[in-house]
């Protein structure tokens, strides 16, 4: 078969707060020689967590797994006050790598909250970000998955009725959702802006104009991964063949037999060696695809790092500070 394209797609792959949260982990592996405790995986993507095992740092489930005293790391996808308290109890030194477009998401629940309206969070039962938030209140948020739930959602008034979502869902599904909140609830609240992210959004976007062209489409990201699922999902909504995977030996070759375009697109978690592995694999399977670039990068953004690293110079920066 000629002109096969492999269509690598842009915007794709890390986002300001999973560099942030990367960053974060790096800098202090740099300024200290005490050991890096991180609560669950600090981004999910199964290859920087072993990456940086690697390195020494230990990831935890929770604070508990932490000894007294240590340092430990509060992943991107955000936490409740009650790990907070937990870890302080037991003097542990946090360095807070929340992304901070879910602590803006934190702020709006606790306004909401504070204002006398019932919040339903839009989301995946039992992701990382979704406990964070719901905890913000505890009791003071439902959880609403999908629009079934939002039949049977229960508010104490009507007319008082709050929505926030998870940042990394699909745009199509959530519109759903929160459509189907909008027609029971006449009064419902929305934040000024919505919750779904920057990386989300502009990543579904460019994979929908891919996947329009295309017979199949590669996610590369991690099974736990909720932005890279929802990028699956948005290539499938667009009629490709769409596959997630982190690994390049998962590639068989019946998903490239009968494929003259192949999109490839990257979750916000998952890094670009990552996405060079799965080219390879690829290539090594279907010689025949050229690569080529679709789409335009995103401008960089960038967050400001967590207050807490001022405490945590690079021993070079130390140096660099006595002369
Ligand atoms: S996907 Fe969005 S919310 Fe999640 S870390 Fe990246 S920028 Fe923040």
């Amino acid at each position: 078969m000629n002109d096969r394209r492999l269509l690598l797609c842009a915007p794709r792959g890390f986002c300001a707060g999973v560099n942030r949260a990367i960053e974060t982990i790096d800098r202090l592996l740099r300024a200290t020689s005490e050991t890096v405790y991180v609560r669950k995986q600090i981004v999910h993507n199964r290859f920087v967590v072993e990456s940086f095992e690697r390195r020494g740092v230990v990831f935890v489930d929770d604070v508990e797994d932490v000894p007294e005293g240590a340092l430990v790391v509060l992943s991107a996808h955000g936490i409740s006050p009650d790990v907070r308290s937990r870890a302080k109890a037991l003097g542990q030194r946090i360095v807070d790598a929340t992304c901070p477009l879910v602590t803006k998401v934190h702020r709006e629940v606790q306004a909401f909250v504070r204002d006398g309206y019932s919040v339903l969070l839009v989301g995946h039962g039992g992701h990382e970000e979704v406990e964070g938030t719901m905890g913000q209140v505890p009791g003071a948020v439902s959880l609403v998955q999908d629009v079934e739930d939002v039949r049977s959602a229960v508010v104490s008034d009507p007319q008082r009725v709050a929505v926030v979502t998870q940042t990394t869902l699909s745009v199509a599904e959530t519109r759903d959702v929160v459509g189907a909140l909008k027609r029971r609830f006449p009064a419902l609240r929305e934040p000024p802006k919505g919750d779904i992210c920057y990386a989300t959004e502009s990543r579904q976007a460019a994979v929908r104009a891919l996947a329009a062209i295309s017979q199949a489409i590669i996610v590369v990201g991690s099974s736990n991964s909720s932005n890279s699922g929802s990028l699956r999902d948005a290539a499938a909504g667009c009629g490709a063949c769409a596959y997630l995977t982190d690994d390049p030996s998962e590639i068989e070759p019946a998903w490239l037999g009968d494929v003259q375009t192949l999109g490839v697109t990257a979750g916000a978690s998952s890094p670009e060696a990552l996405v060079k592995s799965i080219l390879a694999r690829v290539k090594m399977i279907e010689p025949a695809f050229s690569v080529e670039n679709f789409g335009e990068p995103e401008p960089d953004i960038v967050f400001l790092e967590p207050p807490e690293l001022r405490h945590y110079q690079p021993m070079k920066e130390l140096i660099d500070a006595n002369y």
